[in-house]
């Protein structure tokens, strides 16, 4: 174990510190389509273009009503009935009720809706049909009515600029008229792999090669986390090819590296960062898998450094290792892109479960542990989340990363985890 290292929370800690400085640094805005939203990040407040809802509306079929008169159970007379799309209506008189459906505005003097389901309904009574509420329901002011402006006033902010969107924003953004969206552009994050035995993937490769998984998996999570992939061609294992790609790839708002950064020969990608002026915030972490995870910073060269804000840009070398690499992506890279594409929340994302069986013994000791598990949520009302771990080999075992939806912590002080112990797991 090397004492030198940061913990996890050490690490993270560093990291979240780089985080802040970044959020304050506002990214360029675009406008986009509603449809297009999804997985943006807004850029200016959302605000209401009228009260929400407009009117008060009826959220169930049945009568509009007084409900003091209702509760008396006594008979109202139907004076009128209103369809969604109808324009409102009323005032309703007196010992009186009104047909109403879901969704249509309540007549002006009314304060409340019987179900259609709590009446009784006369039709046969001389002077029109008459309703009341089946005993012993009553009625309170407000049952059944949403009143307008309940949701939101006009004018009123809805969702602060650095909401992600998805469905329901997008839902909302359209109950408010907007056809489009101004959001955040999204950071463009370099992903160089490094790595003599790596092939494209329609490559066969020859023995001792394997394809390049990592390119696309973190092509993936860097879009997952609201980042623009930008996917160079994988560096070689020598000093030359690394300076070419840093050269490049140090145009980027973001640089993920993966590869290279252990403590072998050939793995060159420290100093060659180096070389391009790198700042090491830390160079190796006390996690398993992950450990020789690198974080730093470049000096922003040229001429982006005159249109720039920044005058460094974030790196991160990922060991190659894929489980490692998806883990200290998640970990520590991910909350960096939350920060440059604009998000209030950055994260990474814990919570707690049940462990359904034991874990093995035979962590390492010092070191936090993220192990590929899969979680059940909630299938029984009340229960817990159940996680369980999913039989691996190692940081190399891709399969067991794809038959996995979390990773389940395993705390540096702590050996083996009992079953039925409450756990913390990553949500990726
Ligand atoms: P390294 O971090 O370069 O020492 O690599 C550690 C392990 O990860 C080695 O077995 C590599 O072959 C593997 N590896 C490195 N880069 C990738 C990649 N892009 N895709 C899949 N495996 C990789
Ligand atoms: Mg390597």
């Amino acid at each position: 174990m090397s004492t030198a290292l940061p913990s996890y929370d050490e690490a993270a800690a560093l990291v979240a510190h780089h985080v802040a400085g970044l959020a304050r640094l506002q990214p360029s805005i675009q406008s986009v389509k509603l449809a297009a939203g999804a997985g943006r990040i807004l850029a200016l407040p959302l605000r209401a273009d009228q009260d929400l809802p407009p009117f008060a509306r009826s959220t169930r079929d049945g009568f509009a009503c007084r409900a003091m008169e209702a509760s008396k159970q006594a008979p109202l007379k139907l004076v009128g009935a209103t369809r969604a799309g109808d324009a409102p209506a009323g005032p309703l008189s007196k010992h009186a009720a009104w047909e109403i459906m879901t969704g249509a505005p309540v007549p002006a003097g009314a304060d409340a809706v019987m179900m259609i389901e709590h009446v009784r309904i006369d039709h046969a009574t001389v002077g029109g049909a008459q309703v009341s509420l089946l005993p012993p329901r009553k009625l309170k002011p407000g049952d059944n009515v949403v009143e307008r402006g309940a949701q939101a006033r006009s004018g009123d902010e809805l969702l602060p600029a650095g909401t992600a969107i998805h469905s329901a924003q997008i839902a909302l953004a359209a109950a408010c008229g907007y056809s489009t969206l101004e959001v955040f552009a999204r950071p463009r994050v370099a992903i160089l792999t490094t790595g003599d035995e790596l092939v494209p993937i329609k490559s066969t490769p020859a023995p001792g090669q394997i394809r390049n998984s990592n390119a696309p998996m973190l092509a993936s999570m860097v879009a997952a986390a609201g980042g623009d992939p930008w996917v160079l061609s994988t560096a070689a294992d020598n000093a030359q090819a690394l300076d070419r790609a840093l050269a490049r790839a140090a145009e980027a708002d973001l640089l993920i590296l993966s590869g290279g950064v252990s403590a072998g020969k050939f793995d060159l990608v420290e100093p060659a960062l180096a070389r391009a002026g790198a700042r090491f915030h830390f160079t190796g972490v006390r996690i398993q898998p992950g450990k020789p995870l690198v974080f730093g910073d470049l000096p922003v060269r040229g001429a982006r450094a005159i249109q720039s804000e920044r005058s460094t840009t974030c790196f991160f070398g990922l060991p190659g290792n894929p489980v490692s690499s998806a883990v200290t992506f998640l970990l520590f890279a991910a909350p960096v892109l939350a920060a440059l594409a604009g998000s209030c929340v950055t994260g990474p994302r814990f919570a707690l479960a049940r462990l359904s069986a034991e874990t093995d013994k035979h962590g390492k000791p010092g070191l936090t542990r993220f192990l590929p598990a899969f979680c059940t949520f909630g299938q029984i009302a009340g229960a817990r989340p159940e996680v369980k771990l999913v039989c691996w080999h190692g940081s190399g075992d891709i399969a067991a990363l794809a038959r996995s939806n979390c990773f389940l912590v395993v705390p540096e002080d702590t050996s083996s985890l009992q079953a039925g112990a409450i756990v913390r797991i990553l949500l990726t």
